[in-house]
C-alpha cells in the first residue's frame, strides 16, 4: 500500500503544509528495518538512504504533503495555547497489512509557523535518547511510539553548548495529543474541534463509533488506555519526565520522549526533568498527573459529554490503574496469590527494603527471579553486600529484617501452586541514563556501534546472556542524575 496523509488531507486547517529543512551532511545513523518490515512499508522506503533523498526534494511521497500539526497543552499545570509541531512535521502515514495506521513523523525538521523564537532543530543527544528510549519500552511490552530512522549531520544546533544536529522519523498510530481537543475547545473553534472528534474516532476509535454517545466512549477508551499505561511505567520505574497534556498520546502510548529516566536506585519521589523544581513529574507523581490531564482532556469533551458521562470516564482510572499496577507487580515477584492483602505487604516490604538501602530497581527484581526459591537463606546477603561496594552512601542493611522478609515472600511463593517463570517479566537490561550517555558521546563522534549494542541488549531484554554483561549492571555511583527539558 502506498503513502497516505489524512490528517493533512481531511484537516488541513488544523496546520500548515510546510517543508522540511534538511541539515548540512546528513547521514542515516541508524535505521530499523525490523520495524520498516513489520509497517510493511512501500519498498523504496526500505533504504534509508532514499528516504533521506526523499527529504532534500519538495515533490516526493514524503515532503508533497508533510504538515505541522497546530496544538496546544497545560505546560506543569498552565494552559498554553501557543504550541503545535514547531519542529515535528507529519510526513505520510502508512497502512500496515493488518490495516492499522502509522504515521511517519520527522523529528527536528525545521521551523514552522508553531517554532515560536526557537530554532526547529532537535540534536543528536535528544534523538538517539528518544530512539533508543523508544524501542527498549516496545520489547518491555510497554506501549510507546517507534523509532524507524536516525539521521546525524554536520550542522552544529546550540543548546546548552553547541551540538550536533540530528533529525528522526518516527512512527504512532497518529500524533494526536490531548492538547490537539484542548486547542480547539479553549479557542472555542467548535467546528474544528467537532470535524477532529470525527477524524479520531473514524480512523482511530472506531470501535465506538456503536455507542450511544461516541464521544463519551472516546473519552473513556483514552482513560483505560492511560491507565494501563502509567501502570506500565511504575511497574518498571520508568519516569517520563514532562508529562504536559502536549505530550500525551490519546493512544496511551509512551510518546514525546525528552527528559526521560529509568529509575537506578529505588526513589519513589525521583525527579530527572531539571527545570521541574516543584517535582511535579516526580516518578510517584505519575498517575495522579496522568488523572489530571484526563481531567484536562474531560474539560474539551464538555460540550459532547455530559457532566455524567464525564464523571463516569473518569471514575475508570483509580480501579483500573490500581488492579493492573497491583497485577503487573505480583506477578513480576510471583506472589499473585488468593491471599492478596498478604501479598501486598510483602510487596511493600520489598519496596521498603530497596528504598531504606538505595537498591536498584532494575537488578534487584532481576535478582529476585534468579534467586533459588528452595533455599532457606536469604538469598540476598550478596547482593546487598555487592551493591554496597557499588554505592558509597549505601546505609546499614537491617539483615534480620530482610532475612524475616524472605521467609514471607517464601512461603507466599511456595504455597501456590504452581512456579512461574519470572525470568521473562524482570528485564536484565533497561536504557540505563549512563549507559545511553555512553551511546551519545561515541555517536557524537560518528560512531553508533554502542548505539547498535544497546538496541540489540534492549530488543532481548529477559534474554540470560545479558546477566553477565555490563549492560545489565546498576551504574557504578548512583549519583542522580537530571536531563535537560531543551533538547
Ligand atoms: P516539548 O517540550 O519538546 O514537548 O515541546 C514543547 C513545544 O515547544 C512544542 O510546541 C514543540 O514543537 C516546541 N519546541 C520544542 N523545541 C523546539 C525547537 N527547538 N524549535 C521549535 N519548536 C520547539
Ligand atoms: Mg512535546
Ligand atoms: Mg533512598
Amino acid at each position: 500500500m502506498g503513502l497516505l496523509n489524512r490528517y493533512a488531507e481531511t484537516l488541513s486547517e488544523l496546520g500548515s503544509f510546510v517543508l522540511p529543512a534538511p541539515l548540512k551532511d546528513m547521514r542515516v545513523g541508524l535505521f530499523n528495518t525490523t520495524l520498516a518490515n513489520e509497517l510493511a512499508l512501500p519498498e523504496h522506503l526500505l533504504q534509508p538512504q532514499t528516504m533521506l533523498d526523499w527529504l532534500h526534494s519538495p515533490v516526493t511521497p514524503l515532503t508533497q504533503q508533510a504538515f505541522a500539526q497546530k496544538y496546544g497543552g497545560h505546560q506543569f499545570g498552565q494552559w498554553n495555547p501557543e504550541l503545535g509541531d514547531g519542529r515535528g512535521l507529519l510526513l505520510a502515514e502508512v497502512i500496515d497489512s493488518n490495516a492499522q495506521p502509522h504515521d511517519l513523523h520527522l523529528k527536528g525538521a525545521g521551523p514552522t509557523p508553531y517554532s515560536r523564537h526557537a530554532d526547529g532543530r532537535a540534536v543528536l543527544r535528544s534523538t538517539l535518547r528518544e530512539y533508543i528510549g523508544a524501542e527498549a519500552l516496545h520489547y518491555l511490552g510497554i506501549p510507546s511510539s517507534r523509532s524507524l530512522c536516525l539521521f546525524t549531520s554536520e550542522d552544529t544546533v546550540y543548546r546548552e553548548r553547541p551540538e550536533t544536529g540530528a533529525m528522526m522519523i518516527r512512527t504512532a498510530p497518529s500524533h494526536i495529543r490531548f492538547g490537539h481537543f484542548e486547542y480547539y475547545f479553549y479557542a472555542s473553534q467548535k467546528d474544528k474541534l467537532q470535524r477532529l472528534l470525527d477524524f479520531t474516532i473514524e480512523h482511530h476509535f472506531a470501535e465506538c463509533k456503536a455507542a450511544t454517545n461516541p464521544y463519551a466512549a472516546l473519552l473513556g477508551a483514552v482513560v483505560t488506555r492511560t491507565a494501563r499505561l502509567v501502570a506500565l511505567w511504575q511497574t518498571h520505574g520508568f519516569v517520563h519526565g514532562v508529562m504536559n497534556t502536549d505530550n500525551m498520546s490519546i493512544h496511551g502510548i509512551t510518546f514525546d520522549y525528552g527528559p526521560f529516566a529509568f529509575l537506578d536506585n529505588y526513589e519513589p519521589g525521583a525527579v530527572f526533568n531539571h527545570s521541574d523544581h516543584q517535582g511535579r513529574y516526580a516518578f510517584n507523581q505519575q498517575p495522579g498527573i496522568a488523572l489530571w490531564n484526563l481531567n484536562a482532556l474531560a474539560h474539551a469533551f464538555s460540550g459532547h459529554c455530559s457532566v455524567d458521562e464525564i464523571k463516569a470516564a473518569l471514575s475508570t482510572f483509580e480501579p483500573t490503574f490500581i488492579s493492573q499496577y497491583q497485577h503487573l507487580m505480583l506477578s513480576r515477584m510471583g506472589i499473585e496469590t488468593n491471599e492478596k492483602e498478604q501479598s501486598l505487604a510483602v510487596m511493600q516490604s520489598w519496596l521498603q527494603i530497596l528504598e531504606t538501602n538505595n537498591l536498584d530497581y532494575t537488578y534487584c527484581f532481576r535478582q529476585l527471579a534468579l534467586a533459588d526459591i528452595n533455599k532457606a537463606q536469604c538469598p540476598f546477603h550478596d547482593i546487598f553486600v555487592s551493591q554496597e561496594n557499588r554505592f558509597k552512601q549505601v546505609t546499614l542493611v537491617d539483615q534480620e529484617k530482610t532475612d524475616a522478609w524472605w521467609e514471607s515472600y517464601r512461603k507466599l511463593r511456595l504455597a501456590r501452586e504452581e512456579e512461574t517463570e519470572l525470568l521473562s517479566l524482570n528485564p536484565a537490561v533497561i536504557p540505563r541514563t549512563h549507559l545511553l550517555q555512553q551511546a551519545i558521546e561515541l555517536a557524537e563522534k560518528g560512531d553508533f556501534s554502542l548505539s547498535e549494542s544497546l538496541l540489540e541488549a534492549t530488543s532481548t531484554p529477559y534474554d540470560a546472556r545479558w546477566d553477565t554483561h555490563p549492560f545489565s549492571k546498576p551504574p557504578s555511583s548512583s549519583t542522580h542524575t537530571s536531563l535537560s527539558c531543551s533538547s
